[in-house]
């Protein structure tokens, strides 16, 4: 279900813009029917009134917790079931976050990842977005939503910018802490300026090589790393929050001093924040993990050049490895 669907059928159950409003806060703010006073149910239309119980169950069932994985770090694993039987990965980040999924599959088919590995199976409607969203707040506050679970959120644009309308709108979730994360490609570079609501962004980078990162994300638009950098920035100018740069440090693969220059050279002068995230090993995949120490070396070498890194782990990985493995275990019919 698409969230301007959801709209039209309020609309014509009679909802007026603030009855809108309100089923909708009701909805994505994960408040349970009963939060309003049921005098106030009055000043909705009567068909609107009659046809909520309905709707709202259709609505809890967009997206409902099939598994969840607490790590140790604060962070927890969801797997998320859809409608359909199919199901999503989520992600409950420490200090109110949450990194949710807007595809299932992913047609770029990264050499390092696992939901890279199965192509794209379906896209995930707005509504669908938004319910991770929802469901995350039925266990914790949420005031931070990264959009870096399965799928490339430019190949599903047109959803992933109406679920970030409704999340930086009456989901009430600051629009800096709305990170739109692209291996970067030409429509999102255009959409994303345009919107009422502008997200922060996050460019998945992985080397400064053109020819390397052709390898590692075979099915990206072919945009030389020095152009994407460029489109980033000006994005992060416009939108006033700084772009962060993603790189899933590989052993023996990206984390070289031709790297380390290459960088230096590419962010010279930007405002920009580079993570860096010590790879996940997953099963049947050639990379391997470089050693916290030899991470936090490079780390330590690029602050001193000027570059401001960070160190991550990529949350929950005491867990499971990277996203799509849950799934894939799923799948398998395999519990973790
Ligand atoms: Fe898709 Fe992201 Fe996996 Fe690449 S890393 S295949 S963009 S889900």
């Amino acid at each position: 279900m698409r969230v301007t669907e959801l709209r039209q059928r309020l609309q014509a159950l009679g909802a007026q813009p603030l009855h809108l409003q309100r089923v909708l806060r009701e909805w994505t703010h994960a408040l349970p029917p009963d939060a309003h006073k049921r005098k106030n149910d009055d000043f909705l239309p009567l068909t609107l009134r009659d046809a909520l119980p309905a709707l709202r169950a259709e609505l809890a069932g967009l997206a409902t917790l099939r598994e969840q994985h607490p790590g140790e770090d604060g962070s927890s694993r969801l797997l998320v079931g859809l409608h359909d039987g199919q199901a999503a990965e989520a992600v409950l980040l420490p200090r109110d976050g949450v990194c949710v999924s807007t595809q299932i599959g992913c047609a770029v088919g990264c050499a390092f990842c696992m939901t890279g590995t199965g192509g794209l199976v379906r896209q995930l409607g707005s509504a669908e977005i938004v319910a991770q969203v929802v469901l995350a707040r039925t266990l914790r506050p949420v005031k931070k939503v990264v959009f870096m679970g399965m799928g490339e959120p430019a190949h599903n644009l047109d959803n992933v910018l109406e679920a970030i309308e409704l999340l930086g709108t009456v989901g009430q979730i600051g629009h800096k802490n709305l990170v739109f994360s692209t291996v970067g490609d030409e429509r999102a570079f255009e959409a994303l300026p345009q919107g009422r609501v502008k997200p922060a962004l996050a460019l998945s980078l992985h080397t400064t090589k053109a020819a390397l990162r052709e390898q590692l994300l075979p099915r990206a638009p072919r945009i030389a790393p020095e152009e994407l950098v460029e489109r980033a920035d000006a994005y992060g100018r416009l939108s006033g929050y700084p772009v962060q740069l993603q790189w899933t440090l590989l052993k023996g693969v990206n984390d070289g001093d031709d790297e380390l220059d290459g960088i230096v050279r590419l962010l010279a002068g930007r405002r920009m924040v580079l993570n860096m995230i010590p790879y996940n090993s997953v099963p049947g995949l050639p990379f391997e993990r470089p050693s916290w120490e030899a991470a936090a070396d490079i780390a330590r070498r690029l602050h001193r050049r000027g570059v401001l890194t960070k160190l991550r782990h990529s949350a929950g990985q005491d867990v499971d490895g990277g996203c799509g493995q849950l799934r894939a275990r799923a799948l398998d019919g395999v519990s973790v």
